[in-house]
């Protein structure tokens, strides 16, 4: 893993008696693409608002770059719906926001409309802008200041695919030609899956996973599923013939993930060495399902 930008330690946030946000403990890399995923209410936009210093942590700690807070100047936010003026144009309402940054450059307010795709339609008023151009312009007021760090709740709720796919280009070519960090919160985890680096689920204000993209692709992978009474000695076999990428999952199963032509041979090669298999299957994983075991939910997360 890369450095760590930002790290939560125990981050807690209560209202009353519920615990919207319950010692989380997140380690987002400098550079990343991070996910917050989680269903209504579990606790992501309370999570942002304390990340950007929206809302004061009832305990727990937020570093930055291992020192201390962040800058709050150097974090650029759209959470929930843009602050936008709708009888403006969105050149109007950049060059507000502009204002209070003390930025007056014509040429620093197109910039930031041309990174969203806007500048063709900047002198429009914004309230016959779509729902996704709405979205690009909060991302471009977000962007004034020029922000070390990005964050964006739940910024593709109620898009249309094609306004999705924009958002989601736009995110990553900012992530690729600044550098940004972005911090991303949806509860479609099909369409943050497809763009974000590493991510954490969330449920009830708690982190049920922390992980990369790449290593729950390979979990979510087809695997070999095998049935055994003698698990070990099914592990130390498949060591023999080479295969390392293997665990235990329960008490009697083995997943090996490796190229699934591979069963037969792999079953020949146990047997041949007296390891008992009661059974070897290939099981297909999807994401879906993985996230609804993971929560628990009889239901989807969307
Ligand atoms: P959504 O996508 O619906 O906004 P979320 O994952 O962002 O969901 P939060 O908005 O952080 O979740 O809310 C987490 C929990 O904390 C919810 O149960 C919510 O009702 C509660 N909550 C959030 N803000 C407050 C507040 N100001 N006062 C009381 N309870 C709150």
């Amino acid at each position: 893993m890369g450095e760590i930008l930002i790290r939560t330690i125990d981050l807690s946030k209560e209202f009353r008696d519920k615990k919207a946000v319950d010692k989380v403990s997140l380690n987002i890399p400098a550079g990343s693409i991070y996910g917050l995923i989680g269903r209504n209410g579990a606790g992501k936009t309370t999570f942002m608002r304390m990340i950007c210093g929206m809302t004061e942590p009832t305990s727990g700690e937020i570093v930055c770059k291992g020192e201390g807070r962040p800058d709050y100047g150097k974090i650029g936010a759209l959470i929930e719906l843009p602050a936008l003026n709708p009888k403006l144009s969105a050149f109007a309402n950049l060059k507000l926001k502009c204002l209070a940054y003390g930025i007056t450059d014509k040429k620093y307010i197109m910039e930031k409309l041309e990174l969203v795709g806007l500048s063709l339609v900047c002198h429009k008023k914004v309230e016959k802008y779509s729902l996704g151009m709405r979205q690009r312009l909060g991302i471009a007021l977000a962007l004034v200041g020029d922000p070390e760090i990005l964050v964006l709740d739940e910024p593709i709720n109620g898009l249309d695919p094609q306004g999705i796919a924009e958002v989601r280009d736009l995110i990553t070519y900012l992530n690729e030609k600044t550098h940004t960090t972005v911090i991303i919160s949806s509860h479609i985890l099909e369409e943050l899956a497809k763009f974000v680096s590493d991510y954490a689920i969330i449920d009830n204000g708690k982190i049920l996973e922390e992980s990369t993209m790449e290593d729950l692709e390979k979990r979510c992978t087809d695997s070999i599923v095998i049935k055994s009474s003698e698990v070990d000695k099914v592990i130390s076999g498949l060591k023999d013939m080479g295969i390392e990428d293997c665990k235990i999952s329960g008490k009697k199963t083995v997943l090996v993930y490796t190229d699934t032509e591979r069963c037969a041979e792999i079953n020949m090669n146990l047997s041949k060495a007296d390891i008992p298999v009661e059974s070897i299957s290939v099981a297909g994983a999807d994401l879906e399902e993985y996230f609804m075991k993971l929560t628990g939910s009889s239901s989807k997360i969307r």
